[in-house]
């Protein structure tokens, strides 16, 4: 069957469809009819004009379908579904379909539909992250963004925070994101303009950065800043702003809010331990109640409640304090603006320790709104800081005031030094006044001469960083005083030189002290260098440190030349020794010593130096230097050892008669011997026997002179330089070979002990026979004479030694009657002779007396009980090392 759709149809409304008992379509009217796409088969059924979900709604025959609404979707020309609503009417055999467009009411419904999912997400969202804990937030948000993703049906979705380094991801959806680092791309997030859904593609520099993606940027923002940024990959169906914008602002702001508390928790968790660590914390006063407010910490650390009267808040302040805090309160009431006090608060779990607080505020508001708001700072630390530092201040300003030198700053500008502070006891030192300004120049205090060296000081002081000179300064008076400069330059941070502090100590009496001493010193050393005598000075170890002209002239070099050398390189090993020994007897207490010393000088053969020492001691009383003074004796010397000399050929003089005996029997001896032999030979008796006789006792003669001889050019040699070791004996000896035949001669006994042995003594053997032959000739002179008063006289003389407690006693006595007693303290002086003229001297026993004295012995005189007895008293010597 055909359709007629144009024939019958009345003018109707929406969509007629006239259908035949099987639903086959008769005809179609209504002005949506043009909309619908045309079944192409011949008797088409209703069926094949609807969309195939719409099947359902026809099933059976059209009789079916009576008595209900129909909703049918049908396919239209242009592809999309026509929405219909109607109901079917019987008309004769043939059923009409009238049908209405509700396309406007279903788009509403879907929409409703949409927009009620959207809220029922966009609340889940907000209270997913609302409810979770702060340490899940991050996760939450991931969670929450995921089902974002699937909302809009995107493959990812994240969340940009601004943090530290910028835009940086806080929270993401599963899926993998074309970004790695957050650093790009937070530097195009800033670049953006926000407020609407951008897109990728729109964006050049966005494209660039991302090639391959394309995604949705969602600014989320408060008081028109950026606080979030949520990118989602860019779905099939483009994305709706409004509802973008509300599900963003479920997701972020929540989100936001709690960052923001935990933020401002820990913010405030920060303020309150600073608080509680500096002792600080706010307070508040509402100006019209009797009540302060105080911060939690605060009252606490006063040991107060948080709230407390204004009497109580004034019982806290400390007495002293009170009465200024109290007027301060009261100004502020009656006019406002601001406050700033100092106070001590006795805290009420402390007293009575109180402590400075800072009190500071600002009145604000109107009315009954009006009420201070402050802050209070512990500052006790400081204010004790500030007490100590003003009180050492004061200290330090009394003392450089007090000081006896002058305490000066010079300010550093471009290069040159001005005046800027003096202390005060520039007045009573130099007399200026101490206001230092411009005026003031030091420069022109400055002696004259002194000047370049002040100029030279400032150049230094900009060098060096310090400087010490020493410089005249003129006073008010016109006088000058020395003056002792001790300056430094204090620079900056950065090394740039700020200023100069520096310090004038008047040093005028120890610099004409100095001067005073340096003058006497040069007075000595002239003396020193101009004496006849050697003084040097040397240390134990004999090195010489200074010695004189006549010293080095002596030693035949430079005063230079002397420092370093040592004294004992001239004397000989022995002399050294006891050189040394005798310094090593000096103390603190006896420090002088004095002694004749043989030098072996260069160039001459022996000198004799009478020389004098004086040791210097440090406090443990160890020697460390010697002082000498010396003078040459030589001379002395020289002459002593021939008034010896001369006195031992008096001496051989003396001893002529007694020789002459002693050489004449022997020769008596050989010439009655040649007489008798002579004798027997004229006769011719002579027999072989006889004359062996008679040659062998003149042999024994010659022998017997000629040791005599012998002995008499041995004593008569001059003494040995320098002093030996000998027996004592010895000289017994030698004395008696030459005058005991003398004596025994002249009828004198001569008794003689056994002689020492093992008994060294130091000396000149024959010196020390010299003073025994004139003992024993001075006794021998005694005897004759007391001879010649009574013939029957039997003289003797005896010789006698012994050894005693590290000495050798010698005795020589006689029996002549003694010395008179008168004359015993007489008898060692020289030319002092009880003898005629021409027969004594008066030179033998003063002789003797310096011999034994030189040997470091003693000759001493006494009366025995028959005569005078001598006594040579010598030290034992010990043999040198
Ligand atoms: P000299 O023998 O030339 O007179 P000395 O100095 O030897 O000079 O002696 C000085 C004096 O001491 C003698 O003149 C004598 O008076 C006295 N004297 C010396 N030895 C004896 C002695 N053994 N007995 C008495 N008088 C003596």
């Amino acid at each position: 069957m055909a359709i007629e759709p144009e024939a019958h149809a009345p003018p109707g409304v929406g969509l007629q469809v006239w259908l035949d008992g099987q639903g086959r379509v008769l005809r179609l009217g209504g002005p949506l009819r043009t909309a619908l796409a045309l079944a192409r088969e011949v008797n088409a059924r209703v069926h094949d004009y609807v969309q195939a979900h719409s099947l359902l709604v026809l099933e059976g025959d059209p009789a079916d379908w009576q008595g209900q609404p129909l909703d049918l979707d049908f396919k239209t020309a242009s592809g999309n579904t026509l929405h219909t609503r109607g109901w079917l009417l019987a008309q004769g055999e043939a059923w009409l379909l009238q049908l209405f467009d509700v396309g406007d009411l279903m788009q509403q419904q879907r929409h409703a539909g949409e927009l009620q999912r959207q809220q029922h997400l966009a609340l889940e969202l907000t209270a997913a992250l609302r409810d979770c804990s702060l340490e899940r937030l991050a996760q939450v948000a991931g969670e929450q963004l995921q089902r974002l993703a699937w909302h809009w049906h995107s493959a990812w979705t994240a969340l940009l925070l601004h943090g530290a380094a910028g835009w940086q991801t806080f929270a993401r959806s599963e899926a993998e994101l074309p970004w790695a680092d957050d650093a790009r791309l937070s530097l195009q997030l800033d670049r953006l303009e926000p407020g609407h859904l951008l897109y990728s593609g729109d964006v050049p520099a966005l494209q660039a950065l991302f090639p391959g993606s394309a995604f949705y940027l969602l600014a989320y923002a408060q008081q028109h800043q950026v606080r979030a940024w949520v990118l989602c990959a860019a779905p099939a169906q483009p994305l709706r702003v409004d509802e973008a914008q509300v599900l963003l602002g479920a997701l972020a702001e929540p989100l936001l809010g709690r960052l923001a508390g935990h933020h401002l928790q820990a913010s405030q968790q920060r303020l309150d331990s600073v608080q509680g660590l500096l002792g600080a914390g706010w307070w508040e006063w509402s100006l019209h109640e009797p009540y302060l407010y105080l911060a939690p910490g605060l009252a606490a650390s006063l040991g107060v409640a948080a709230q407390l009267s204004l009497a109580t808040w004034l019982a806290l302040i400390h007495p002293a304090d009170r009465e200024a805090a109290q007027l301060a309160f009261t100004r502020l009431q009656r006019e406002g603006g601001e406050l700033l006090v100092s106070v001590r608060l006795i805290p009420e779990n402390a007293a009575p320790v109180a402590r400075w607080y800072r009190l500071c505020g600002q009145v604000q508001g109107e009315g009954h709104q009006r009420r201070l708001l402050g802050f209070m700072l512990d500052i006790n630390d400081i204010k004790q800081q500030q007490q100590q530092a003003s009180a050492a201040h004061a200290r330090l300003e009394n003392l450089i005031a007090q000081s006896p030198a002058v305490i000066y700053i010079q300010r550093y500008d471009a290069g040159a030094l001005h005046a800027e502070f003096f202390s005060a006891s520039l007045t009573p030192l130099l007399g200026w006044p101490t206001q230092a300004d411009e005026l003031i120049k030091p420069a022109e205090w400055v002696h004259p001469d002194d000047q370049p060296l002040w100029l030279e000081r400032s150049r230094l002081l900009l060098r060096e960083g310090h400087m010490r000179s020493r410089y005249r300064l003129r006073d008010s008076h016109g006088d000058y005083h020395w003056v002792l400069d001790e300056a430094r330059l204090l620079r900056d941070d950065l090394g740039l030189p700020v200023e100069v502090v520096g310090l004038w100590l008047d040093v005028t009496e120890a610099t004409l002290a100095d001067e005073r001493t340096r003058q006497s010193e040069e007075r000595y050393r002239v003396l020193v260098e101009d004496s006849p005598a050697m003084i040097c000075r040397y240390r134990p170890d004999l090195s010489l440190v200074f010695g004189n002209q006549p010293l080095a002239d002596c030693l035949e070099c430079t005063p230079e030349q002397l420092a370093g050398m040592n004294l004992g390189q001239w004397m000989s090993p022995t002399q050294r020794q006891a050189f040394l020994e005798r310094l090593g007897t000096l103390t603190a207490e006896h420090p002088l010593s004095s002694a004749e010393v043989c030098l072996q000088l260069p160039g001459r053969a022996f000198a004799w130096w009478v020389w004098s020492d004086r040791g210097l001691f440090d406090a443990q009383g160890n020697l460390l230097e010697v002082q000498a003074v010396g003078r040459d004796n030589t001379e002395v010397r020289r002459s002593q050892q021939q008034l010896l000399q001369s006195a031992k050929m008096a001496t051989l003089g003396e001893m002529a008669t007694g020789l002459a005996h002693e050489i004449n029997q022997p020769l008596n001896v050989m010439r009655m011997a040649v007489v008798n032999t002579l004798k027997r030979l004229e006769n011719g008796e002579v027999q072989v026997d006889y004359l062996q006789d008679k040659l062998k006792r003149i042999d024994a003669q010659v022998v017997r002179a000629s040791k005599v001889v012998d002995h008499m050019r041995v004593f008569g040699r001059r003494s040995e330089i320098e002093q030996q070791l000998f027996e004592p004996w010895q000289a017994i000896e030698g004395a008696l070979s030459l005058l005991s035949d003398g004596l025994s001669g002249k009828g004198i006994e001569l008794k003689v002990c056994a002689p020492l042995a093992g008994s060294p003594v130091r000396g000149h053997v024959d010196q020390l026979e010299q003073v025994l032959i004139n003992l024993m000739v001075n006794a021998r002179d005694a005897l004759a004479s007391r001879r010649e008063t009574d013939p029957k006289f039997k003289p003797w003389i005896a010789l006698s030694a012994e050894q005693d407690a590290g000495k050798v006693l010698i005795f020589v006595e006689d029996n002549a009657g003694g010395i008179d007693p008168r004359l015993l303290d007489r008898i060692f002086e020289p030319f002092f002779t009880t003898k005629p003229s021409g027969v004594g001297t008066g030179l033998g026993l003063s002789v003797s007396h310096g011999i034994v004295a030189d040997m470091q012995g003693r000759l001493s005189a006494a009366n025995a009980d028959e005569g005078a007895q001598f006594c040579i008293e010598l030290p034992l010597a010990t043999a040198p090392a």
